[in-house]
């Protein structure tokens, strides 16, 4: 009798570490599992998308001393900021990625912008930058112009000229610029903040000279990246 009671204890005890163990293991496993799904599921990401403007058979305005061509300095800016955003954990959608123009065969201006609107509306995009080059009669005219289209777009406009006359205007020109408000296609995206960022004059030298640096606009394309990312985390 005494043998019985002691294996039936021993069993108890058994089992009751065996279940010990168990619920131990599952709450282990969990845990992992829990720790691994947050590892493993990203926030969903901001979208842009940078338009470089012109391209194709439209060079827009050339540069005063070199004859650079407007398009491939904004493709070359556009490409950058993009590389930029992507590495901030963004998804940057370009509207072209060569020379070519965005609408297939040959090269037609409307075909071309309706293209642009249509990578737009595809990427649903929480913001759209266009890059271009300025141009003015007064070839002393210079530093970093934001223009904007609709109300939806103001606030972004304001904060990235202001953060562009803080970082590359006031430096070197000693002189703010306001965001000017026109009526541009490519801006014109609704409720979705639209910008066109004119980089530098290409008809002043000294602008065309520091836009064909490499270095410079890797600087220009990091603080237009500093000046969206802010303004999308404010207005989240
Ligand atoms: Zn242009």
């Amino acid at each position: 009798m005494f043998k019985v009671i002691k294996l039936k204890s021993l069993l108890i005890v058994l089992v009751a570490l065996l279940l010990t163990a168990a619920i131990l293991l599952t709450a282990i496993f969990c845990a992992r599992k829990e720790s691994a799904a947050t590892a493993f599921s990203p926030l969903p990401k901001k979208t842009v998308v940078i338009d470089a403007g012109h391209g194709g058979a439209d060079p827009g305005v050339t540069g005063i001393r070199t004859g650079v061509k407007e398009s491939e300095l904004n493709l070359k800016t556009a490409l950058v900021l993009g590389e930029i955003f992507l590495s901030a954990g963004y998804r940057a959608v370009q509207t072209r990625y060569d020379e070519g123009s965005t609408a297939e065969g040959d090269f037609d201006k409307t075909a071309d912008m309706k293209a642009r609107r249509a990578v737009i509306e595809r990427a649903a995009p929480d913001a759209v930058i266009s890059i271009h080059m300025n141009k003015y009669q007064d070839a002393s005219r210079r530093g970093v112009q934001v223009f904007y289209v609709t109300e939806s777009s103001r606030a972004l406009a304001e904060n990235m000229q202001k953060h562009l006359n803080q970082t590359m205007n006031m430096p070197t020109l000693g002189r703010e610029f306001e965001p000017l408000k026109g009526d541009y296609y490519i801006a014109d995206n609704g409720s979705i903040p639209s910008v066109i960022v004119e980089c530098a004059f290409l008809s002043n030298p000294i602008d065309e000279s520091l836009i064909t640096s490499a270095d410079y606009r890797l600087r220009l394309a990091s603080e237009i990246e500093i000046s969206v990312a802010r303004y999308l985390k404010e207005s989240a």
